[in-house]
């Protein structure tokens, strides 16, 4: 999954729903926190992103509704696309399954065209080859505008 925040302490905010997913997946494992660029409008903060894998029991639509609880309990409010966000959780893979529906398309649709996620993934399968078998190549993607930032 990625995970992102650019409001109300956005740290906080990841670290928060990292804890709300744990008590459902199980074995989590994080990435580095990147801050990045807002895609889009200018006029917010920059963003923290992350990636983090683990192992659950509930199926895809399950865990998109844990997801969005997630978002409703920490008070996400859409103003605007691509605006600030206190958090946004994707669903990047579930294990090698592709699938696509009107709510779900598995693996995440702008999962390669957005570095703020590649980079952190790459923290997760050094290797880069993704639970799909696809081949994740660290030079395709401009970490410039990505600071790593230690916690
Ligand atoms: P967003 O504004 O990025 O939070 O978009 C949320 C919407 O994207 C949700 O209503 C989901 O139904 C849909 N969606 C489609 N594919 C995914 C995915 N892989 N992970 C999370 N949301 C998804």
């Amino acid at each position: 999954m990625a995970l992102g925040s650019n409001l109300n302490d956005p740290i906080a905010q990841i670290k928060e729903a990292i804890q709300s997913l744990a008590q459902t997946v199980e074995g989590i494992q994080c990435a580095q926190l990147y801050q990045s660029k807002p895609l889009g409008p200018q006029d917010q903060p920059d963003f923290v992103n992350t990636v983090i894998s683990g192992h659950t029991a509930l199926t895809p639509n399950e865990l998109l509704t844990k997801i969005q609880e997630i978002e409703l309990q920490q008070h996400r409010v859409k103003t605007q696309h691509w605006g600030p966000r206190t958090i946004d959780i994707d669903i990047l893979f579930y294990g090698n399954l592709r699938m696509n529906t009107p709510e779900l398309t598995i693996p995440h649709k702008e999962l390669f065209n957005r570095a703020f996620v590649t980079i952190p993934l790459l923290d997760l399968i050094p290797n880069g080859i993704t639970p799909t078998g696809d081949q994740l190549d660290r030079n395709s993607y401009d970490s410039s505008t990505l600071v790593r930032i230690d916690t």
